[in-house]
């Protein structure tokens, strides 16, 4: 993730944020030019302008948006000059979301909203936070998705390559699965509860379970079938992950009955990735993800390690990932910023934020899913209409 600060008081901000801590003032993330920017209310243009620049720093969240929510907003940033924007209708009214519009854009939902076809029921009160949990994960994924320029169309857009979400809730007779089939990701509500998370978690005996994971790794089934499935790629997919036609029911089944095949972390990068070479590529695929995001984010805010002893690896990170055509670099970058990343959590008393160790054969899966993103990004697809370029 790239740093983001505030247009009217310089103070960094983050992608989540709705105001800024600082200085009070609106904000929101334009999509089209990935940043955050800060916003004024449009009719009260002049009064802001004349407004002292710096409000006390302890002026409470959201407290310059609460009274009333403007329907026009003008933003400083020069990006935007001349132009009124509004929020994302969720925004506005639902107070999930922060992405905003431009004013002459057709849509009253942004164009990460516009991918959620289902969300749980309002009337249960404690839904509205597991809603805005799952939002947030989502338009992390989005922001990373679009960096490597692999925008997923909104499913009513493109009925046979669009992406669509729904998120689901436990029924007394009906459990949700979490899960991707045909462009549709389903996501168990529960999932963005951190109690739910945490049982599941060391139910299952998984050293890593998070929201934004889960994205993540649903995301990597869907590029299964833009990227590999029926393209050119299949074969070389088949030489690292195996037979993807292998009954996929069946593996599951013996998975879960009989765990998994000992000295399963040569090659794979979690248990769950040895059921089946589809979940293996999610997993991988995944795994990825999160370098890229941890990297860029490394990158952005100039993270660079001289360590006191002499064997200890140096890093400095010259390129953002998205502009880093080796994988060699970023694997040699990712090791290192990976045990320091850990240790500062041992320190403050945390788990390991990366349980994770690589081994070869993993190496070269996630080599393969950096070639295809980088091969994959900013061209258009295998059936020429997945893959688009920011709007
Ligand atoms: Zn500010
Ligand atoms: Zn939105
Ligand atoms: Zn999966």
């Amino acid at each position: 993730m790239k740093t983001f600060h505030c247009d009217n008081c310089s103070k960094q901000v983050f992608f989540e944020n709705t105001v800024c801590n600082h200085c009070g003032w609106m904000l929101g993330y334009q999509p089209e030019h990935q940043i955050m920017s800060s916003f004024t209310p449009a009719d009260q243009a002049e009064v802001q302008a004349d407004a002292p620049v710096d409000a006390p720093a302890d002026l409470p969240a959201d407290a310059a948006i609460e009274s009333s929510t403007p329907a026009r907003w003008r933003s400083v940033n020069p990006l935007n000059a001349g132009k009124l924007f509004r929020q994302c209708r969720n925004y506005a009214q639902e107070k999930v979301c922060n992405w905003m519009l431009d004013d002459q854009d057709a849509h009253a939902l942004c164009a990460s909203c516009r991918l959620t076809a289902v969300i749980p029921s309002l009337d249960d009160a404690g839904n509205r936070i597991l809603w805005q949990r799952l939002e947030v994960a989502k338009r992390r994924l989005l922001h990373s998705l679009w960096t490597m320029r692999l925008q997923p169309p909104p499913k009513p857009d493109d009925a046979d390559n669009g992406l669509s979400f729904e998120f689901l809730q436990d029924m007394p007779h009906e459990r949700v699965m979490t899960g991707h089939a045909d462009g549709v990701i389903t996501i168990n509500i529960a999932e963005a509860d951190p109690a739910y998370r945490e049982k599941m978690r060391e139910q299952m005996a998984e050293p890593y379970r998070t929201l934004l994971g889960h994205f993540r790794h649903e995301s990597g089934h869907y590029y299964f079938d833009r990227l590999i499935a029926g393209t050119a790629r299949l074969d070389a997919f088949r030489a690292l992950f195996g037979d993807e036609t292998a009954d996929y029911g069946q593996s599951l089944q013996r998975h879960y009955d009989n765990g998994p095949a000992p000295g399963w972390e040569q090659n794979f990068v979690s248990v769950y990735a040895s059921s089946h070479p589809w979940e293996d590529w999610a997993e991988t695929w995944a795994h990825y993800l999160h370098m890229f995001d941890t990297l860029e984010t490394a990158y952005s805010c100039g993270v660079q390690l001289r360590p006191q002893h002499r064997g200890e690896q140096q890093l400095v990170i010259d390129a953002s990932p998205v502009e880093e055509d080796s994988f060699d670099a970023l694997a040699r970058e990712w090791f290192a910023l990976t045990y320091v990343l850990n240790s500062l959590n041992r320190s403050i008393g945390m788990p390991d934020s990366y349980p994770f160790t690589l081994s070869t054969p993993v190496l070269e899966k996630l080599r393969f899913v950096h070639a295809v993103v980088r091969e994959a990004g900013g061209e258009p697809g295998a059936d020429g209409s997945a893959i688009s370029g920011i709007p």
